[in-house]
């Protein structure tokens, strides 16, 4: 496994680096929650460990980014504090599990490994279902009411962004720094007409509309 440590003393970043890496698995370490942060989001790991207390960015502060940013790796929260709130609050931000300091490096490993058959297989989604509408997308095919619905590539990534939230608002906004990558309103008509594209297709013979638009909130797919 791919592993992010954040630890930001050396002595124990090294024995926790060391022990995965004699156990096969390849380390990444931060030594701040900046760099955490930033190796979490650009690179792929199966497993983070957190330190609580990080210069930076605190452990608990990243691990909300991360799972903000959609990084779902499972998290072991490492915390000198033994307090109970702290607990929670760990496992509120999205940890997995928690181990408080000082702790033996087997106690460490049979967690690490302990998540890790939790987490294989990868239950990575193929298949999404709203309504009438449904996605494969590894095959990238649509359906609705089990008729094929040929989208253009964006089309389609605007449609898996509805589908993975059905019944949710999705923004304008949104779609395009997901879709388009743009991180500023390029002032262009771009989401509505691909929506309109997208629209069109997948309502074709007049078909009651599956996508529900709120002004100046988003879009919307509807879940039933
Ligand atoms: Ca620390």
């Amino acid at each position: 496994m791919r592993i992010l440590v954040a630890e930001d003393e050396p002595e124990t970043a090294q024995f926790v680096a060391n022990g995965l890496q004699e156990h096969g698995h390849n380390v990444l370490v931060a030594r701040t929650g900046t760099d955490a942060l930033h190796l979490g989001l650009t690179e792929t790991i199966d497993l983070v460990i957190l330190d609580r207390m990080l210069p930076g960015l605190d452990g608990m502060t990243v691990l909300r980014r991360l799972r903000a940013g959609e990084v779902r790796a499972p998290a072991i929260m490492l915390t000198a504090l033994g307090r109970i709130e702290d607990r929670i609050e760990g496992l509120d931000a999205g940890a997995d599990d928690y181990l408080t300091k000082p702790f033996a490096f087997g106690e460490l490993l049979a967690r690490v490994n302990a998540l890790a058959r939790r987490a294989a297989p990868q239950d990575v989604v193929t298949r999404l279902i709203a309504g009438p509408v449904e996605m494969d997308l590894l095959r990238r095919e649509v359906r609705r009411d089990g008729l094929p619905v040929l989208l253009q590539p964006r089309e389609f990534r605007v449609l898996e962004e509805l589908m993975r939230h059905p019944g949710e608002f999705v923004t304008r906004t949104m779609l395009l720094e997901r879709v388009w990558d743009f991180h500023f309103d390029p002032q262009t008509k771009i989401v509505e007409t691909h929506m309109s594209r997208l629209r069109s297709k997948l309502n074709e013979g007049g078909r009651t509309d599956v996508i529900e638009t709120v002004r100046g909130v988003g879009y919307r797919i509807r879940a039933a």
